[in-house]
């Protein structure tokens, strides 16, 4: 594809971890492509689908009854082969076999170095729509998937207190978030939890066992600590039987919430957001937009080139953690 040819076929896929929400995305790609008359194609799991040719026309019948479902119609892959200058160069064949002039790419920052290498390689222009439960992206104020999953992890942590208070427990909620404390310190303040294990500002055990002293000396009849998972899935079990050796007030129990936070019916948050972003890719596309990530910023739509999105990113909701602070007293 030639910069600045008028764009026919638009291909799109859903790459890395999944998350609620890629499927309203997937949607508003292929009905704007047919709102503005082009031709959509569904690239099956990810990079690898594009490598092996795993892809077919989408229209407007295929992308009904999807927009409140959570995972990707598309399925998603991690594809080591697209790291390799042979995976992408089969890619770029089949772009040409497939006829594509124009990809949107929905996932996270590994799918965006991928695309920008790919895009600068071959000069195929490429769209990225934020699709990850993580919410670590520069220019965006939210990932689509990051609301849905800080729902169900408060509620979560909701029915775990309903327990806890019962038996007088003292609990470790586990959360997903790879190097990411926002879910972590976003659900636990919605949920009332009594502290927050985040990597973005460490705690030591010493801290801890202070709060859960205060707690107790207060008669709580539960506590709960939420814990990113931090990249180290499970070590809140770790954790918690350091805690446990030093403070045994409370019943001490664990629960990881895991992969729960990945599924699940995406909140109205996150559907309006993939809604937009489908949009405005599709019409970035047919503008000559390449190599960037749409977002939205103080409600505006944001363009952020791809090495921009992806390094030294800084999003980290610093007030959430005063206001955390603030409410644990
Ligand atoms: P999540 O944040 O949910 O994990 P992600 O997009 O960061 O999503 P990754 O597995 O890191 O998930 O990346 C998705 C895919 O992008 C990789 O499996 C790989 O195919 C491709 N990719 C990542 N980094 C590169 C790179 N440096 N070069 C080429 N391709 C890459």
């Amino acid at each position: 594809m030639i910069q600045g040819e008028e764009i026919q076929r638009i291909g799109v896929l859903t790459s890395g971890g999944d998350a609620p929400g890629m499927n309203a995305a997937i949607r508003a790609v292929v009905r704007s492509c047919i709102y503005f008359g082009k031709e959509a194609v569904g690239i099956f799991r990810g990079y690898d689908g594009l490598i092996s040719g795993d892809m077919k026309n989408l229209d407007s019948r295929s992308v009904s009854n999807i927009i409140q479902r959570g995972g990707t119609i598309l399925k998603s892959a991690r594809s080591a082969e697209f790291r390799t200058v042979e995976g992408r160069q089969k890619a770029y064949e089949n772009i040409l076999k497939f006829g594509i002039q124009g990809l949107v790419v929905i996932g996270g920052d590994g799918t965006f170095r991928g695309a920008g290498i790919f895009s600068e390689e071959y000069g195929i222009p490429v769209i990225g729509i934020p699709g990850t439960i993580d919410n670590d992206l520069n220019g965006t104020d939210y990932t689509i998937g990051y609301d849905t999953a800080v729902n169900t992890a408060a509620q979560a942590i909701d029915k775990v207190r309903d327990t806890a208070s019962s038996h007088n427990r003292l609990f470790f909620i586990e959360v997903m978030g790879r190097d990411s404390g926002q879910i972590a310190l976003r659900s636990s303040i919605a949920a009332g939890a009594e502290a927050t294990i985040i990597p973005e500002k460490p705690m030591g055990v010493d801290e801890l066992v202070r709060i859960l002293e205060k707690g107790a000396g207060r008669k709580k009849s539960s506590s709960l600590v939420v814990v990113a998972e931090g990249g180290k899935p499970g070590h809140s079990i770790d954790l918690a039987r350091e805690v446990n050796e030093r403070f045994s007030y409370y019943d001490t129990k664990v629960t990881i919430l895991g992969h729960l936070l990945r599924g699940g019916s995406p909140s109205v948050a996150d559907r309006v957001l993939a809604s937009r972003l489908g949009v405005v890719a599709v019409e970035s596309l047919l503008n000559n937009k390449s190599a960037v990530m749409i977002g939205v910023v103080n409600n505006q739509i944001n363009f952020t080139p791809f090495a921009q999105a992806t390094s030294n990113v800084d999003n980290f909701e610093q007030e959430l953690l005063r206001i955390a602070n603030i409410l644990s007293v």
